[in-house]
């Protein structure tokens, strides 16, 4: 994936991968890969369960840049202007600005079981 994104961008593309099959099976290093961004579903090998909720990465240089398309959901919005229901949507500046909708809750808690028993990666911050 590190070799992808590396060709990606050398031919000037914006790189994201289809995780379905990868997360919660593949060690990922997405930010030190510099992945442009990714998305999962969370039922397969993360065990959510049907209706589980979907996940996405967002490279860290790419959240604050309000003019990258994204669908509008009020989960996104400024939380300071969020619940005055404005017309035009104003990003919240990182990732969360792509969330949408609320999360499924019985499958939220299949999810976070899960997460506890599976392998945690290292983290570098
Ligand atoms: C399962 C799967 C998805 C996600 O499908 P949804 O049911 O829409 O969550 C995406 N890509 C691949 C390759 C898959 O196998």
């Amino acid at each position: 994936m590190a070799g992808i994104t590396q060709a990606g961008h050398a031919a000037g593309a914006i790189v994201g991968f289809d995780l379905a099959h990868g997360i919660g099976n593949l060690e990922l290093h997405l930010h030190d890969w510099n992945v442009d961004f990714a998305v999962w579903c969370s039922y397969k090998y993360l065990n959510a369960g049907p209706g589980g909720v979907a996940g996405a990465y967002v490279h860290q240089q790419h959240c604050n840049n309000t003019d990258l398309i994204r669908f509008a959901g009020w989960w996104g919005n400024d939380p300071q202007t969020r619940f005055t229901m404005p017309h035009d949507f104003i990003p919240v500046k990182s990732a969360d600005s792509w969330q949408l909708s609320n999360a499924p809750v019985l499958p939220m808690a299949a999810l976070r079981a899960s997460l506890e028993i599976l392998p945690k990666p290292e983290y570098k911050i």
